[in-house]
């Protein structure tokens, strides 16, 4: 029987073979690499990893989809994780300790923020990650400051990853075809992210960005006296776009 795509579950399957193709050419799997993937669907990208691979494994949520994954594949070669990406615990999957995982996945796009962040916090176990993401997303996540779309999210990742936008996939590569065009993006975690507590680089970027059209100074009145700002190498007179990371995390490391 025919699998009818889920709204709800972020289902718009890739079924252009060249952007398939292309897409496990940036991922480049090695025989012995722990590969994870997130929300494989209907197998199309998990099949071509799978040449190159022993053994894989997935985390995906639709049980339908479960139920397929285990009658298409070989449970020595498929290792299925049924559940939820967001809450799933990645430190679980099996690796020798001179490894690390490489996680993959063409996300559902109604969760990719959290789940980019609820990944954050495996990154000293990651040797890469590459996902296909709304572009617009994407773009915000690598944007450099001084761009429009530099806020939250670039701030937040860029602390802990490097990150490159590598291929544009317009809609016509899936079924059913999203709104907007997508893209894929490579994160590689930095060994030694610059020394600060999350939560609270989190709570200082949430603020400073809560407002953009307002000076620093304003947007974090609740957080800093004008004179913190200074101590901290920031100008209090430029807007939040604007400040680079390295002085978010000055910021942080005062609070
Ligand atoms: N990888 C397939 C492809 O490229 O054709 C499917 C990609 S589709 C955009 C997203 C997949 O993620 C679907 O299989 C969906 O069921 C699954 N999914 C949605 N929410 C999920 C979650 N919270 N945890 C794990 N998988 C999820």
């Amino acid at each position: 029987m025919k699998h009818i795509p889920r709204k709800r579950f972020g289902q718009n399957f890739l079924t252009d073979q060249t952007v398939l193709h292309d897409i496990i050419s940036l991922i480049a799997p090695k025989p012995g690499d722990a590969m994870v993937e997130i929300g494989p669907g209907l197998g199309a990208m998990t099949r071509l990893l799978l040449e190159s691979l022993a053994q894989m494994h997935v985390v995906e949520l639709d049980r339908d989809l479960v139920t397929r994954l285990q009658k298409t594949f070989s449970p020595d070669r498929l290792i299925i994780h049924q559940g939820d990406a967001l809450t799933f615990d990645f430190a679980q999957i099996p690796i020798p300790d001179d490894q690390k995982l490489r996680i993959v996945g063409n996300l559902p796009y109604n969760i990719s923020t959290p789940l980019l962040f609820h990944l954050a916090q495996f990154a000293p176990l990651v040797q890469d990650q590459h996902f296909m993401l709304q572009k617009e997303v994407v773009e915000r996540m690598v944007a450099e400051p001084g761009s429009k779309a530099y806020g939250r999210l670039s701030v937040m990742l860029q602390w802990r990853y490097r990150m490159g936008l590598l291929l544009v996939v317009p809609p016509t590569a899936f079924n059913p075809p999203p709104q907007v065009d997508s893209a894929i993006v490579r994160m590689i975690p930095i060994e030694q992210p610059l020394a600060c507590d999350a939560a609270k680089l989190e709570q200082v970027v949430t603020t400073a960005f809560s407002q953009r059209r307002k000076v620093l100074r304003n947007c974090v009145a609740g957080l800093f006296a004008e004179n913190d700002l200074i101590d901290a190498g920031v100008d209090p007179q430029v807007r939040p776009e604007t400040v680079p990371l390295e002085q978010f995390v000055a910021l942080a490391n005062r609070l």
